[in-house]
């Protein structure tokens, strides 16, 4: 074995401090130097704001004690995503963390409902989500692990500042022996015959030498993309958005605990609601919708007054062709990016981290480790992509011709099999290491319309009455619940307050 002795991170923006954050926790031994270098006068993206359940796993592996986190970057609490206007014009639902109901005897609670739906007492499927019924009610409360209490069953994750969040992850790397580099990255060296990258070189001269680099320079792929040549795989023909635009705004009342998205004509708009002011963008395809329409209309649609100039982004939805090449290995958006509909980006970001340490080289860099990162990523890529590109599919509008063409659209097979075989009997079933589980499909496929032909027939053979009455239970049990619930404003005063 001959360990690593030194990694440098290029770039430090979110996926470059969550990188320098775990590596300073977990691939210190006091031997190994971890150097990040990062370029102010370039800045990050400066967007990333909505993140997904498995944040708190992240966090929680780093020691991060969440009261603290949530007052460092400004952060607030999200129950789901709320979609309107995208099954058709003028309608609206959730798609929440966590659990619909509880699964009986091994069968999906949603295959109960599939069948009881229309009897007297049953309500929709979001009366069964704990994190719906908090969502619709403005409430907030951690779960509880007691299987027998509502709260079980709720999942959450985090709005935040990316800035802020990356400022508190570079003090805790920096305390724990990060270096950091100011500079502008002007060449990258390589080995004539490996073809390994061997240092950059800042315009000053400075030259930061190392052994494994992560290549965190966002959409500009420095050194996986532009040094060693790795292609990219455009997906833009099933994502066609291609450009956003990002305008903060000041805070409203009363602070929302999720995420909302409203289609537009060509694309459409996010609103994530923070302590001290609204996130919002837009996101659109060019060539559906010109960049002064579309920021006209994201400025039409603030609830708040702006809080500073629009950023217009421009982006092409795909992955490189590999994640790790040679002793490279792209974090964040150097490596790829999915429009953020489904706040799946920095999950990418913390899954690369957790795959790479995983399957952590030495200096002779083993291809078969390299290749199997790589298949697990592209397929972490591949899961995702369908998943959002599912939310276009399953559109009913025809308003415009933006929306004819994602409805019309040719789909990944591997989508294609899953919206037939939801159609069939409502069932969704979960491949090797698909990030989205049953609920989250279930509620999205519902969401926009997709109505089973029948349910599975496994639920024949429980007893109606004592599956009703159950399930009247939990929509109850749901509903007092949220009733207990302090405000999602108060919850963050009262348990995320300095002590
Ligand atoms: P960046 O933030 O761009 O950082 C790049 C770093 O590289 C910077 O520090 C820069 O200075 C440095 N750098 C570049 N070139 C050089 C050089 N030559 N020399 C030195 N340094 C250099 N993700 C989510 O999970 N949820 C969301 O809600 C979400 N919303 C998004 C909305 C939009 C419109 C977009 C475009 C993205 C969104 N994302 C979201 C993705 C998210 O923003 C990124 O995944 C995340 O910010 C990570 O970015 P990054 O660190 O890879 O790149």
């Amino acid at each position: 074995m001959n360990p690593i002795r030194s990694v440098v991170i290029v770039g430090g923006g979110t996926a470059g401090w969550m990188a320098a954050a775990a590596a300073a926790r977990f691939l210190d031994d006091g031997r190994r130097t971890i150097t990040l270098v990062e370029s102010d006068a370039i800045g990050t993206v400066g967007v990333g704001e909505a993140t997904i359940p498995p944040i708190l796993g992240f966090n929680r592996l780093l020691g991060i004690d969440e009261a603290e986190f949530v007052r460092a970057t400004q952060a607030t609490f999200k129950l789901g995503i709320e979609f309107v206007d995208w099954g058709a014009i003028g309608e609206r639902y959730l798609h929440p963390f966590g659990e619909h109901g509880r699964d009986f005897e091994g069968v999906a609670f949603h295959q109960f409902w599939l069948k009881h739906r229309a009897e007297a007492g049953i309500g929709p499927l979001s009366d069964y989500s704990m994190s719906s019924v908090a969502a619709a009610a403005g409430r907030f409360a951690r779960p509880v692990p007691d299987p027998r209490s509502p709260l079980s069953g709720l999942g959450y994750a985090y709005h935040f500042d990316a800035g802020l969040y990356a400022a508190f992850l570079r003090r805790r790397a920096e305390a724990h022996g990060v270096t950091r580099i100011e500079g502008r990255i002007a060449a990258v060296e390589r080995n004539g015959e490996t073809g390994f990258v061997e240092a950059v070189v800042l315009d000053d001269g400075r030259r930061v030498t190392g052994e494994l680099f992560i290549d965190c320079s966002g959409f500009r792929s420095l050194l996986l993309g532009e040094t060693l040549g790795v292609g990219y795989r455009d997906w833009s023909h099933w994502l066609p958005c291609d450009r956003a635009i990002a305008a903060p705004c000041e805070r409203t009342e009363p602070l929302l605990p999720y995420t909302r998205s409203t289609a537009r004509p060509a694309g459409w708009q996010w609103r994530i609601p923070l302590q001290h002011r609204t996130g919002n963008g837009i996101v659109y395809a060019a060539a559906h919708m010109a960049d002064d329409e579309a920021e006209a209309l994201l400025l039409a649609n603030l609830d708040g007054a702006a809080a500073g100039a629009p950023r217009r982004l421009s982006f092409t939805a795909g992955v490189r062709e590999r994640l790790w090449d040679r002793n490279v290995v792209a974090l964040g958006l150097s490596g790829g990016f999915i429009e953020p509909l489904e706040s799946t980006s920095i999950h990418l970001i913390q899954t690369g981290i957790s795959k790479l340490f995983w399957l952590f080289p030495d200096t002779r860099f083993s291809t078969v480790e390299r290749d199997e990162y790589n298949r697990l990523m592209i397929d972490q890529f591949e899961y995702i992509r369908d998943f959002i590109v599912l939310h276009y599919k399953a559109t009913r509008r025809d308003d415009t011709p933006f929306w004819r063409y994602v409805r019309d659209m040719p789909i990944p097979d591997s989508l294609a099999h899953k919206i037939a075989l939801f159609r069939e009997k409502g069932r969704v079933l979960r491949y090797d290491h698909d990030l989205f589980a049953i609920p989250n499909w279930v509620a999205v496929m519902l969401g926009q319309n997709i109505m089973p032909d029948g349910y599975d027939p496994m639920v024949d053979s429980m007893d109606d009455a004592r599956v009703l009455s159950a399930m009247r239970q939990i929509a109850e049990a749901n509903a007092a619940a949220a009733r207990q619930m302090p405000t999602h404003a108060d919850y963050i005063a009262r348990h995320c307050a300095a002590s």
